[in-house]
């Protein structure tokens, strides 16, 4: 006698003390229970850990592969300079054609659905200049031809807003962005408004600005180190106050954060956690002493994790694996400013649990979903099946991603798309 859709029987969750059941019907999580009879489809997790969906905060699918097609990495021979990269991401924006960009997008969106993570949040480079509001129409057809395996939050980001013409191609973008059925599917994003506009007030009021009259959120790269990133931090803040938008911006990096003592640090979170400013790092970047044990630890500071960029110009590395990631950042948080009393704290099952949190709940509280995230009943029934018995094991084995369920639909398993969602190859 089947009731439900599909049961995933004998899971283990971070929510849930016992191994339970977890009963789906249209697309929803119906039943949680130990014992649950009665379903089309049985899936056995054999008593393995079951994640609600992974959350991948930061990503740039707009220039994901750039790298790629060639036996090394294409334009990868020199080491990272800011020169280089500006001068290679010309290269590659003046030839690529609004067709091969989506087509890229969309294979980074099925790399990071396969590894598990069905909520996304993308930045897109938009400009008057070179390529207009091309990346954002070439990043909407991404979302849309995968709009049944991810939900993807859009962050258009302006290289030259501060122009006239450059404000209104971001206009352009958010508008062009707006029309998704997800909880805020575009943001407006910026970045540096000191080292990259050089003028940190205007940024901030053309940030805002634009911000309110589309009713979005904001997400901004905060890359400039020390205390001109901390005075950054502060005047966006204050910003925040200024206009009204608590809980409706993320810092992404950050990296200033690694660079002062800790009493500042407290000082400077503890605003932030009032305020609601919510903080993203990524694990290419994520500098060792950054007080990411502190961010994880201290009531209502939001810290979230992205995988950022994937096979470009940028990173040759980068496979969309929030997973992965997490090993990355327990090994190389070791010498973080906590050395003396908390000397490899992120390789304990209390470290792991809390990194394991940046990559789930929150995320969520950055992407604004906390209210329908997680395995509850109610909750849409967005899981991964593991192949490991927690979180813990899953960070050190890399845990094989078994299925992958979006909206109650089997959309991976054993780490590959199905054929029947993969759009492009
Ligand atoms: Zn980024």
């Amino acid at each position: 006698m089947a009731t439900y859709d599909l049961l995933v029987e004998d899971a283990y969750t971070v929510e849930h003390d016992d191994v339970v059941d977890i009963a789906i019907e249209d697309g929803v999580i119906r039943e949680i229970a130990p014992e649950i009879d009665g379903a089309e489809r049985v899936i056995d997790a054999e008593g393995n850990f079951v994640s609600p969906g992974l959350i991948d905060c930061h990503m740039h699918i707009d220039k994901s592969f750039a790298a790629a097609g060639e036996r090394v990495p294409k334009g990868n021979d020199e080491t990272f300079l800011f020169d280089r990269i500006a001068r290679q991401e010309r290269e590659y924006f003046d030839q690529a054609s609004i067709e091969e960009i989506r087509e890229n997008a969309t294979r980074d969106v099925q790399m990071a659905v396969a590894a598990g993570s069905t909520y996304l949040r993308s930045h897109v480079t938009v400009d008057a200049e070179i390529r207009g509001t091309d990346n954002m129409e070439a990043a909407v057809g991404a979302r849309e031809r995968t709009a049944d395996i991810a939900d993807l939050q859009l962050v258009p980001a302006g290289r030259d807003e501060l122009t006239s013409e450059g404000l209104e191609t971001l206009h352009e973008a958010i508008e062009m962005g707006a029309d998704a059925p997800i909880r805020d599917p575009v943001l407006l994003g910026g970045s540096d408004p000191a080292s990259g506009n050089n003028d940190i007030e205007r940024s901030f009021e053309t940030w805002f600005e634009v911000a309110e009259e589309h009713d979005v959120d904001i997400d901004l790269h905060i890359q400039d180190g020390g205390t001109l990133g901390i005075y950054t931090l502060e005047r966006l803040m204050a910003h925040m106050r200024r206009v009204g938008y608590q809980d409706r911006v993320t810092a992404s990096h950050s990296f200033a954060l690694a660079h002062i003592p800790d009493w500042r640090v407290e000082e400077v979170l503890s605003e932030a956690a009032e305020l609601g400013l919510k903080f993203v790092t990524c694990y290419q970047s994520t500098r060792s002493e950054m007080p990411v044990k502190t961010m994880l630890t201290m009531k209502d500071v939001i810290l979230g994790h992205g995988t950022d960029n994937d096979r470009d110009f940028v990173f040759a590395q980068g496979n969309a694996d929030s997973v992965e990631a997490l090993f990355v950042e327990m090994n190389k948080l070791h010498g973080d400013r906590t050395f003396v009393e908390d000397y490899r704290w992120f390789e304990s099952n209390e470290g792991m649990a809390a990194l394991w949190d940046m990559i789930t709940y929150q995320g969520a509280r950055v992407l604004g979903i906390e209210d329908e995230y997680g395995i509850e009943e109610g909750n849409p029934a967005n899981l991964v099946v593991f192949d490991e018995p927690s979180p813990q094991w899953t960070i050190i084995s890399g845990g094989t991603r078994e299925y992958v369920l979006k909206d109650g639909a089997v959309v991976a398993e054993d780490g590959e798309l199905l054929p029947e969602y993969r759009v492009v190859d």
